[in-house]
């Protein structure tokens, strides 16, 4: 039935009372931009750019970065792109990186780790997303975030970075240390994207890739939506004592996963990224509840003992509404 309703979906995306939401796309170089483009997608929530440059073995240049930077914002001209630097490592193997050899890669020098042992290769990178950004309009910035950020020490540096550079500075919570912080995080930052892929395998201590694991690397996980909550009602006080809004993105695969997205919501995430061949279908999925239902959604969830439990009652509350 969502498979219809996702076909004939055409967006932009609203609850069913018509409440906006902000539904975004994952892509990595300026044809999967373009490609999203064409779809109900408003803007992209995850520019992979590690994926960009999968096939360079050397680094590539300022300009060639910026080149490929560009492309992407000229695919949603005038809309959010959110540009995540370079998150090579573990699962994602990047050539020109210069990363060690380790036995526990996942837990070591990647993302924005990489940092700790050459401060070039993310100033380049920051210097090439400043000049794609030249080509925005005067008064908007571009929204660039870091991957892999444990510590307040390494979101402050980021931060300070891209300020330098005027680049909007966010980061992603994909380690539990900055979920369970998050109050720490907030003021230093002007967004934080919840990379759910991660955030579940750090929390369960399993690896995403594993083919054993897969009821532990289920983003249903309560450990793991009790971050996400904690996350999303942190940024919602951070917001009434400050008079500031941080908005919360979720931009790993429960994002994708159209009754999550539901509960996501009710928890009080601002914005929803996934990959745009989910896109139609979180949409129209979205399309059919109201605010009310997201919230009982997010009741529910957050309630279960099981990442079973809280499926079925997510899917049985969206079911009957
Ligand atoms: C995540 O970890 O959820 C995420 C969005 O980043 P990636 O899948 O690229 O690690
Ligand atoms: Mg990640």
């Amino acid at each position: 039935v969502l498979r219809e309703k996702a076909a004939a979906w055409t967006g932009p995306a609203a609850l069913a009372d018509g409440t906006p939401v902000d539904l975004l796309a994952n892509v990595q170089d300026g044809a999967t931009a373009r490609a999203a483009a064409e779809g109900p997608a408003q803007g992209i929530g995850l520019f992979r750019t590690e994926l960009a440059f999968l096939d360079r073995s050397s680094e590539p240049t300022v300009d060639e970065q910026a080149e490929m930077y560009g492309e992407v914002l000229d695919a949603f001209p005038g809309a959010k792109v959110v540009t995540r630097t370079l998150d090579a490592g573990s699962d994602k193997p990047v050539k020109f990186a210069g990363l060690p050899d380790e036995d526990n890669p996942a837990l070591g020098v990647r993302g924005l780790r990489i940092d700790s042992l050459d401060r070039g290769l993310l100033d380049r990178q920051l210097d090439g997303l400043a000049k794609a950004a030249e080509r925005l309009e005067s008064g908007r910035q571009a929204w660039v975030m870091a991957p892999m950020v444990a510590t307040v020490t390494e979101a402050k540096d980021f931060a300070a970075r891209c300020r330098e550079r005027n680049l909007s500075p966010g980061i992603m919570i994909e380690i539990p240390a900055a979920a369970i912080n998050i109050d720490k995080f907030l003021p230093i930052v002007d967004f934080v994207s919840i990379g759910t892929n991660d955030l579940t395998q750090y929390t369960m201590a399993a690896d995403r890739m594993s083919p054993h694991l897969a009821e532990l690397t289920d983003p249903w996980q309560p450990a793991v939506l009790g971050l996400i909550a904690r996350v999303a009602e942190g940024a919602q006080e951070y917001e009434r004592e400050h008079s500031r809004t941080v908005p919360v993105g979720v931009c790993g695969e429960a994002a994708a996963d159209p009754f999550l997205a539901v509960a996501l919501l009710g928890m009080g995430v601002s914005s929803l990224s996934a990959a745009a061949a989910a896109v139609p279908f979180v949409g129209a999925q979205l399309a059919a509840v109201s605010p009310q239902i997201c919230a009982e959604a997010a009741r529910l969830a957050l309630a279960a003992d099981t990442a079973k439990e809280a499926k079925k009652s997510v899917i049985e509350l969206v079911s009957s509404s």
